[in-house]
């Protein structure tokens, strides 16, 4: 295998490089590429920054566009009362390496036209270009309706004429979720300016647009009301030639009210994906309304993570050592090698991993350390582990907590106090809350753990990156048969609870931690060969490399060699 291939030139350019004007600009709203780099809430942004970092790897042509938030999102402390306050930082572009572009973008508001500064941040070779105006761009996801709706067209409209006036052609337009729909409008725009048909101005984008979707559940995708969108978009959208009505029905949908940004992006886009098999399931169903009596056509491309920030440096020496290449592309890094790692090596390395996270988290370096953390979003079901205390509290196990509630959800942040509360009284010493989840406790906390631990409630679980993380690192997943776990799972290196209701799911839970994991811990030998499965089995077909390959493979060269 390795030896076919020469490796010093990129997997682009071994397999692609004939395939013409390929270029890629890819839009979204959130990116998590460094953690003091703040300007990402969680999964969402943190795979947008993966996706750089592969794609930079693998050689695949692709600038990046988002904002840069002054504010960032915020930093969590908790109170006295145990309930999350928010502060919000001041980033500094040129502390955090940004540099300011030659160029202004400008931007109609809603009749109020601002100018945009545009900053560049190299992720390895893929510059990601992010558009600042600080009065619109004052924190992720802060502010009302409208607020929103002015970041939106910021990112989708400012975007493209940044892009524009840097001189930088891209023949392929990647939609990471809905927020960055309008780009498609001020794409038409331009096609219509430069003499084309509204019509053929709105095929030619279709064909030169990729869109996934990551929201299974109706009120996560973004919709406004049809007088906001008037207000900000019309304008816009007459100068390409499409009236008002044309507009709003491009965002309709049957049992949506109002206009959303996820059917905005599937009709103007002709490569749409889910995140996970399952998702691309749960999302066909929930936009079939779109094209009434066909089939729905959007695909799936499961997430990955990218290995070189997820592989615990230890580890990712380890398998270096029994001559795994991590870095490379799933087919040439050489993954079943990492079945012959020694075990008393292997469980060396977990050791010095879990100390460092038990020691910050003052327990007990010998119990079974079960993780669980990611935005404490209610669908993904936090306390359900707590629902039984006594139970839980009978096994010889302990939970590392952490995550942030959205500032406006005050229902996730009840589940959040109901933990903290514990972890300071009933369940003190065998339940700890960390603060202020971001890329960098992520790196810690999950390798550390023995067990990851994920229940939401199915099928809302998109894909769930943070189990993929874990899994790369040995940490044995115990999760709901959701997102990527519904098609990951096998007994050789997990367990799975089949998601119905919160008592039989937590009935479940507690059945196989007494009767399964806390035995098979115990049992060392069948443990660290668990361990070994899952890294050799799930860090290749979970490997970012792999998604952005499948990205590229079947929509990023299509798309382009069909560009007018
Ligand atoms: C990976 C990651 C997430 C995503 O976690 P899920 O369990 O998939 O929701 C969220 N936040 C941070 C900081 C992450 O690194």
């Amino acid at each position: 295998m390795a030896g076919t291939v020469n490796e010093t030139a990129t997997w682009w350019a071994q397999t692609h490089a004939n395939d013409g004007d390929v270029l890629v600009a890819y839009f979204s709203m959130e990116f998590g590429v460094d953690a003091r780099l703040a300007i990402y809430s969680g999964g969402l942004g943190v795979l947008a920054g993966d996706h750089l970092k592969a794609a930079a790897e693998l050689g695949v042509p692709l600038v990046a566009v988002g904002l840069f938030y002054r504010g960032g999102y915020f930093q969590q402390s908790v109170s006295e009362e145990g309930r999350q306050t928010e502060r919000y930082q001041e980033l500094y572009p040129e502390e955090l390496g940004l540099a300011r572009e030659p160029v202004d973008v400008e931007v109609d508001l809603g009749g109020e036209v601002v100018n945009a500064a545009v900053w560049r941040y190299d992720v390895g070779s893929v510059p990601l270009y992010l558009l600042d105006v600080p009065w619109v761009t004052d924190a992720l996801y802060s502010g009302n309706r409208e607020h929103r709706i002015r970041q939106e067209l910021l990112l989708g409209v400012g975007g493209v004429r940044a892009l524009h006036a840097l001189g930088i052609h891209a023949t392929v337009y990647h939609v990471n979720e809905g927020h960055a729909a309008f780009l498609a409008i001020e794409r038409a725009r331009t096609h219509v300016e430069a003499g084309a048909s509204v019509d053929e101005a709105i095929d030619e984008i279709r064909r030169t647009t990729v869109f996934t979707t990551h929201t299974p559940v109706p009120a996560g995708n973004e919709v406004f009301d049809d007088d906001l969108v008037l207000r900000y978009v019309g304008d816009l959208a007459r100068s390409a030639g499409i009236s008002d009505d044309r507009l709003l029905d491009l965002g309709r949908t049957p049992g949506l009210d109002g206009f959303g940004l996820t059917p905005l992006a599937l009709r103007l886009s002709v490569y749409r994906n889910g995140v996970s098999e399952l998702h691309g399931d749960v999302a066909r169903e929930m936009w079939q309304g779109i094209w009434p009596g066909e089939k729905t056509p959007i695909d799936a491309i499961t997430n990955g993570v990218h290995l070189g920030t997820w592989l615990a440096p230890e580890l990712d020496e380890l398998l270096r050592e029994a001559g795994v290449r991590p870095e490379a592309p799933p087919d040439w890094a050489n993954w079943p090698a990492a079945r012959e790692l020694d075990p008393d090596a292997l469980g060396r390395v977990h050791e010095t991993l879990k100390r460092r996270l038990v020691e910050h988290a003052s327990l007990d370096p010998e119990r079974l350390t079960i993780g669980f953390a990611r935005r404490f979003a209610t669908y993904k079901r936090a306390g359900l582990v707590y629902s039984n205390l006594e139970r839980l509290l009978a096994l010889p196990v302990q939970i590392v907590v952490a995550g942030k509630a959205h500032p406006q959800d005050a229902p996730g942040k009840d589940v959040m106090q109901a933990i903290i509360e514990l972890s300071r009284g009933a369940a003190a010493g065998r339940v700890v809350f960390l603060e202020d989840y971001d890329i960098d406790l992520a790196r810690m906390i999950i390798p550390g753990c023995d067990i990851w631990l994920n229940t939401p409630q199915r099928p809302h679980e998109a894909s769930g990156t943070s189990g993929m993380k874990a899994a790369v690192n040995g940490v044995l997943n115990l999760s709901v048969l959701d997102g990527w776990w519904a098609e990951a799972y096998d007994p050789a290196y997990g367990w799975a609870i089949d998601g119905g209701s919160d008592e039989d799911d937590a009935e479940q839970l507690y059945g196989l931690l007494e009767q399964q994991v806390v035995p098979r811990f115990e049992a060392r030998d069948a443990w660290l060969d668990m361990m070994k499965s899952s890294i050799a089995e799930l860090a290749p077909r979970f490997s970012m490399q792999r998604t952005v390959i499948e990205y590229a493979d079947r929509y990023y060269v299509p798309a382009a060699r069909s560009a007018a």
